[in-house]
């Protein structure tokens, strides 16, 4: 079960946000381009919360190459962000802190995930050691962002969107 007693032995949970926040659309290029199209995972919303009041770290980790590809501005990108946040504080949580990598593949940047650029940030913000971090995806990579930075990862998928 994911509860906080699963996490008692970390202080940083790291959230992937596609598939694990939110429900990846089944449209063709499966990128969430407006908040009305978010549909967001009702279970990580409360484990968010419940860790956040059990103080403990949480940020959320994401490639989001729709912007590097034109397809959604940053300001856009905020909004549906800032729509995960009132969803968190409504339910007594506080908003999140959001690391994303808007490259295009093509730019080979430190942050893309499978590379672990992005991990090394928040660490670097967080300072909380390796041994007390894990990361939370629906990918592989995201697993293989989290063990070449060495955190512990666990894989976690939520339902697909049936229809649009
Ligand atoms: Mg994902
Ligand atoms: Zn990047």
């Amino acid at each position: 079960m994911l509860n906080k007693t699963f996490f008692a032995d970390y202080e940083l949970i790291l959230f992937d946000r596609d598939g694990v926040i939110n429900e990846v659309p089944k449209s063709p290029s499966r990128y969430i381009l407006n908040d009305s199209s978010l549909i967001l995972n009702p279970v990580i919303l409360s484990l968010i919360v419940e860790l956040q009041l059990d103080s403990k770290k949480v940020a959320v980790v994401t490639n989001q190459q729709c912007v590097g590809k034109g397809l959604i501005s940053l300001y856009d990108l905020n909004l549906i962000h800032k729509k995960i946040d009132e969803a968190i504080i409504k339910l007594g949580g506080y908003s999140l802190k959001f690391y994303i990598c808007t490259h295009l593949e093509s730019l080979d940047c430190k942050c893309r995930k499978p590379k672990p650029g992005l991990l090394e940030l928040v660490r670097n913000d967080f300072m909380v050691s390796k041994d007390k971090t894990i990361y939370i995806g629906d990918s592989p990579s995201d697993e293989e962002a989290a063990k070449c930075f060495g955190i512990k990862f666990l894989e976690y998928k939520y339902k697909e969107v049936n229809s649009l």
